[in-house]
């Protein structure tokens, strides 16, 4: 009797705390919102986010919010002896935070640990290149985004990046919107959206403007997206939200359709910017 007393309450306590983990969650996250923000950190920001004053007064109170829970949530790892500064967290934050002001409530799940790397890295990777005949190859990265866990970034990059805003490539954005396809556990260009009716239109006309820039890069025709963009639906999302906000106004007008998509979806207005 009393075992099952016993197995009764802490059944009954795994339950209350699964629904009550979310409450307690939003709460903790509402008052770090709360907390003033550091006069020194608007200024990074200001000077390393180029769209920072550019954003409505409205929209900067919500980013800043965004910012604090991120840094409150996520840990930052310095690699090659690099020394992590508040700099170069509030700039990935900033940048990372942007992709958040659609308010979907959820800051990256999977994501736990930002690796930063002093400039470009390399990882040796295991590759087969025929039957039985593997290949071990050293390839130099600039960032990259893991299922679980993990995002690795270079400094150097996120420098160049910072002071080459409209040239369509931005490596935090980029990894960021990896990270965004990969929460449903799938990398296939397929974000979780509001609605299940939106599915089908994300579907219909993400497939229709992979294809046309994979068209474009074959026929060598000129083209705004990155043509990284036409290795598989992964990266095209990556490098198309890389677009949507480095070149808001010449996505509208080469590819209205898909700005439209990118704009429902991230609920940020960027034509003003440029
Ligand atoms: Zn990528």
């Amino acid at each position: 009797m009393l075992k099952s007393i016993i197995i009764f309450i802490i059944i009954g306590l795994v339950i209350g705390l699964i629904f009550l983990s979310p409450i307690l969650r939003n709460k903790r996250r509402y008052r770090i919102k709360q907390r003033p923000f550091p006069p020194l950190w608007n200024a990074i920001i200001e000077n390393n986010l180029p769209i920072y004053l550019r954003l409505s007064p409205e929209e900067r109170r919500r980013l800043q919010g965004h910012i604090q829970v991120f840094l409150a949530e996520k840990q930052f790892i310095g690699c090659r002896g690099l020394q992590v500064t508040e700099e170069m967290k509030l700039t990935i934050a900033a940048v990372a935070c942007l992709l958040l002001l659609n308010e979907r409530g959820e800051y990256f799940p999977k994501l736990r640990s930002i690796l930063i790397y002093p400039s470009t890295y390399f990882v040796t990777q295991t590759v087969a290149v025929d039957n039985y005949i593997v290949e071990e190859r050293r390839d130099a990265r600039l960032g990259e985004s893991w299922t679980q866990d993990q995002v690795i970034l270079s400094w150097e990059q996120i420098q160049y990046d910072i002071h080459n805003w409209q040239d369509g490539h931005n490596v935090v954005l980029h990894e960021f919107a990896h990270q965004l396809d990969q929460e449903d556990g799938k990398a296939d260009g397929v974000p979780i959206l509001p609605k299940k009716s939106d599915y089908p239109i994300w579907s219909k006309v993400m497939t229709a403007e992979y294809q046309q820039l994979c068209n474009d890069v074959q026929e060598e025709r000129e083209i705004i997206i990155n043509t990284y963009g036409a290795t598989n639906p992964a990266e095209f999302f990556a490098v198309a939200t890389e677009t949507f906000f480095e070149k808001p106004q010449q996505l509208l007008e080469k590819h209205s359709v898909l700005y439209k998509l990118l704009q429902s979806y991230y609920q940020i207005y960027l034509k003003k910017i440029h």
